[in-house]
């Protein structure tokens, strides 16, 4: 079977969407050989949570594991599906959204949940008014899939703007170490998502920054998409 490669995360730059107050990514030139230096290097000064990025537990849960604190085999996923939620402005994906791929959860390890929103990413209401992840809705995958470790969503945040606390609770409950209910999840917030829709995936890989000790950090997201 031939496969392809997709990468699912946006190239960071000065226009990159941030989610409520944090600071949009700054670029400094340190040295520049149009002045004379011997070559080109930059300062770069980033809130962790910038562009497509990787939530850890750390994120809501002081002693919660930080994303350095995952190895690779954690970050490899070999059952990942994308289920279709088309979402309008500040709505939440609820259980009802899953109705037809209950039997795929049972099996995979990876879900990642496509609202269309993607598309809103250079507007405005892409910050304000992005749709979220209802708390009752992680707290019934945790129960019933604690087979899935990982959520992406093609949103700025899990939380939406609107809706900020139930992100929150939403947040929590994924991050809390809770009998019967598997390991914390993973979210990754604003990840492309849109060349992937309605692909079957054999495989995901998530490769983020290497920072000891921060709670999230920006991600890589390779998909390996069967064709
Ligand atoms: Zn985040």
């Amino acid at each position: 079977m031939n496969s392809r490669y997709e990468v699912l995360s946006y190239a960071i730059n000065a226009a990159t969407p941030m989610y409520s107050t944090a600071p949009k990514p700054v670029f400094t030139p340190y040295s520049q050989i149009i002045k004379k230096d011997t070559s080109n290097t930059f300062v770069i000064s980033m809130h962790n949570h910038t562009g497509t990025h990787i939530d850890a537990p750390k994120h809501f849960v002081n002693d919660g594991k930080s994303i350095s604190d995952y190895s690779i085999d954690e970050l490899i996923f070999e059952n990942p599906i994308i289920v279709d939620c088309p979402k309008n402005s500040a709505e939440l994906i609820t259980p009802d959204d899953f109705s037809y791929v209950l039997h795929q959860l049972q099996i995979c390890d990876c879900l990642l949940l496509h609202t269309g929103y993607g598309k809103f990413r250079n507007e405005e209401k892409y910050r304000t008014h992005n749709p979220g992840i209802a708390p009752e809705t992680i707290l019934w995958i945790r129960k019933d899939y604690p087979n899935i470790r990982c959520i992406g969503i093609d949103s700025i945040s899990i939380s939406s703007f609107q809706h900020r606390n139930e992100g929150r609770e939403a947040h929590k409950i994924a991050f809390t170490k809770s009998e019967g209910f598997g390991e914390p999840l993973l979210f990754i917030e604003d990840i492309k998502l849109d060349m992937i829709s309605g692909e079957s995936i054999e495989k995901i890989f998530i490769i983020p920054w290497q920072i000891d000790g921060i709670d999230s950090a920006p991600c890589n997201v390779i998909a390996i998409i069967k064709s």
